[in-house]
């Protein structure tokens, strides 16, 4: 049989501590982080071709879990699958799509060493943000997927992340423009994490796959607008 009884102060003291507990606690989703896509290897592998197959799945492995804690944003359905397969149509180095990643034959034979290129484009089938821009009836074009940021966090993740290696990113940066996007942008990231802290990333990476992401979003987590922020990183790393 219930009682009723008037509410001890003491139990409603308690409870309201641990609700403010509860507001402050970071947003974990109730299901745990998401589970990551099986990485497969799809088509046929030129003989020549197979030590660069056998080392970009394993690479691909073994970065997958960072991957996704990097990418991870609140509700995230990960593909299930992501494929990797050689390509010897491609003129490009690689590429990705929803389906997974292509290696070009001919870029791979040239550069065998290149197996992070195969984590930049897994990093591109993670990301899977949706069209650049989008438009209202009467409303002007809302720019949502800077491909500066998009390609920079790509490349943050594999050379800064992922797969670090002594030379590979540039060191000056007075006549450069984070427009150049890829490793330009990676080091800019790589100062904006460290100047403004690891959220800012997590944010925008949330924002740009809600289709939400807008300059103004840069200011709002840096203080700076992208300009200005660029001028500073630019009187930092001369
Ligand atoms: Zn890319």
């Amino acid at each position: 049989m219930l009682s009723r009884t008037r509410p001890d102060p003491h139990r409603r003291a308690l409870l309201a501590i641990l609700l403010s507990l509860v507001a402050m606690a970071p947003a974990v989703r109730a299901d745990g982080p998401p589970p990551p896509p099986e990485l497969a290897w799809e088509g046929e592998v030129p003989e020549d071709l197979a030590p660069v197959r056998d080392r970009a799945l394993a690479l691909c492995r073994e970065k997958l879990p960072l991957l996704m804690r990097h990418l991870d944003s609140p509700g995230w359905v990960p593909p299930k699958r992501a494929a990797i397969r050689f390509d010897a149509s491609l003129d490009i180095p690689a590429c990705a799509s929803s389906e997974g990643v292509r290696l070009g034959v001919k870029w791979f034979r040239a550069h065998p060493g290149d197996i992070g290129a195969a984590v930049h484009e897994l990093v591109h089938v993670l990301q899977a943000y949706p069209a650049p821009e989008r438009t209202e009836p009467g409303a002007a074009v809302r720019h949502t997927k800077p491909d500066w940021l998009v390609e920079g966090i790509a490349d943050y993740l594999r050379w800064v992340v992922c797969c670090p290696e002594p030379g590979a990113l540039p060191e000056h940066f007075a006549k450069r423009s984070y427009r150049e996007s890829y490793r330009t942008a990676a080091v800019f990231l790589d100062w904006i994490v460290k100047r403004s802290g690891p959220q800012v990333l997590r944010d925008w990476n949330d924002a740009l796959r809600r289709g939400v992401f807008h300059e103004g979003l840069i200011e709002a987590s840096t203080g700076k607008a992208l300009d200005p922020l660029w001028a500073e990183f630019q009187a930092a790393r001369p």
